[in-house]
């Protein structure tokens, strides 16, 4: 037995639970998600308010801290969308492919700012959530580009379609995911949150 506390994890993405285990490692015993413990419906306006409201519903139903994430892709020519509706841009349970689709097709004719594509804006936002109500909340963004078609294959959802500013106009898909680590919205948000944790005295 670990005499570190215990921390469940809201997502049930296996890619995203190994990667979970081995940053908060050092502070927790991992656990998953309890399978009868409701999933969450995501109707708040904002991505905090969606990972806090996720992390707080584990947590009140588990006695146990909770950790949740939530992420939004918002284009500046679609005044911010699809933000907070960014995994169901086209519609609920729809793939990848559809999603990206719908971007494309919503782009297709707005005129870009004089360079290729158009600025959009990864973030995600990270609830750690305690059941007596204490929390912290970690958040990292990156800035790029929504390419006007695919370009590459590896990674996931809209990864094929933004390329980092900080980078060298290959998109995310095209990267490696090493590479990828260097610009990653998520990894910056748990850089956020493992911070204060190190400030964290529980
Ligand atoms: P979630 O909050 O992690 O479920 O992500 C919300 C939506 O953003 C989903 O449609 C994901 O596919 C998409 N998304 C999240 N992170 C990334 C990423 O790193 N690359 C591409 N798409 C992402």
């Amino acid at each position: 037995m670990s005499d570190k506390p215990v921390l469940v994890l809201a997502t049930t993405n296996q890619g995203k639970v190994a990667e979970l285990v081995e940053l908060l490692a050092e502070y927790f015993e991992v656990v998953p998600r309890p399978a009868d413990v409701p999933e969450t419906d995501e109707d708040q306006p904002t991505l905090v308010g969606n990972a806090r409201k996720k992390a707080t519903e584990i947590a009140v139903a588990t006695g146990l801290a909770a950790l949740a994430d939530d992420t939004g892709l918002f284009v500046d020519a679609l005044d911010g969308g699809p933000g907070v509706r960014t995994a169901r841009y086209a519609g609920l349970g729809a793939t990848f492919d559809q999603n990206i689709a719908k971007l494309l097709l919503a782009l297709d004719g707005i005129e870009a700012d004089g360079r290729p594509g158009w600025g959009a804006q990864f973030r995600t936002c990270i609830a750690l959530v305690w059941p007596d109500g204490r929390e912290l909340l970690g958040e990292g963004s990156v800035e790029g580009r929504i390419a006007a078609e695919r370009r590459g294959s590896s990674g996931f959802g809209y990864d094929p379609v933004f390329a980092p500013l900080e980078g060298d106009g290959r998109t995310f898909g095209e990267m490696t995911r090493d590479e990828k680590a260097r610009y990653n919205h998520r990894v910056r948000a748990f850089d956020d949150l493992l911070a204060q944790l190190e400030l964290t005295e529980f």
